[in-house]
């Protein structure tokens, strides 16, 4: 396995990790890999894990690391990731990062930084296109026609973990399970800290500058 197309995504809900994931995996060649569309999948087809982990995903909580680290061991083991791929939403703890540290050699962070009041604002006016995953934004990235998917034309939707309350509980989860990561790859040096303000194509530009592709 290519060591250097191992990379994970941190940052706050609504930091832009799904947005740069799918940049940065195209561009490598590597899956995107989100632990979160993976359980909203299972979600919508109404399988047992998805009706176990429907009401953890609503209240904003955190599904447990047994059950997480087994769905992102059984992708990471599919033919396509072994040249590399890119983490979203995963580890979001330290249990999570120690396991992952077991399995792949050389992982690189990338911390997608944005002020919580920021995050919320993004959240708000985020929808996702069910089908193929797209990202919209309806006043920073709209889709070309209202409430349409550009890709698929599939009808535009909103998560059900995205009101402010359920938002603020995910944010003060995100500084005290996940940012303790940011201290941990720090120490190992391969931590890498973006600026997640800009808009998405610069901070796209930014990233490929920094990591020189
Ligand atoms: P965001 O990036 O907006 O925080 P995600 O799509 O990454 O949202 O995650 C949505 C939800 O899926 C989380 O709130 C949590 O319930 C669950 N989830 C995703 N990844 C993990 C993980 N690594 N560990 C535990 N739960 C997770
Ligand atoms: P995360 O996966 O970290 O929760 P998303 O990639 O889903 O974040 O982005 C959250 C929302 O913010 C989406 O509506 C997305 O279109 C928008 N967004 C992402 N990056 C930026 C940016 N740099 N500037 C403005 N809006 C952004």
């Amino acid at each position: 396995m290519s060591p250097n197309k191992q990379f994970i995504l941190l940052g706050p809900p609504g930091s832009g990790k799904g947005t740069q994931a799918k940049f940065l995996a195209a561009k490598l060649r590597v899956p995107h890999i989100s632990t979160g569309e993976i359980f909203r999948d299972h979600i919508s087809r109404q399988t047992d894990l998805g009706k176990e982990v429907d009401n953890i995903l609503k209240q904003g909580l955190l599904v447990s690391d047994d059950i997480t680290n087994k769905i992102v061991a059984d992708r990471l083991n599919q033919a396509d990731a072994v040249p590399g791929f890119v983490l979203d939403g995963y580890p979001r703890n330290l249990v999570q990062a120690a396991f992952l540290n077991e399995s792949t050699m050389n992982v690189q962070a990338l911390d997608l930084e944005l002020s919580d009041d920021e995050a919320v604002k993004r959240i708000s006016r985020r929808w996702t296109c069910s089908v193929c995953g797209a990202i919209y934004h309806l006043d920073f990235k709209p889709p070309q026609n209202s409430g349409i998917c550009d890709i698929d034309n599939t009808p535009l939707s909103q998560r059900s973990d995205q009101a402010e309350n359920i938002v603020r509980d995910r944010l003060v989860i995100y500084h005290k399970q996940t940012e303790p990561l940011l201290a941990y790859y720090k120490r190992e040096g391969r931590l890498i800290v973006i600026d997640g303000t800009p808009p998405i194509p610069q901070v796209t530009e930014n990233i490929n500058k920094v990591l020189q592709i």
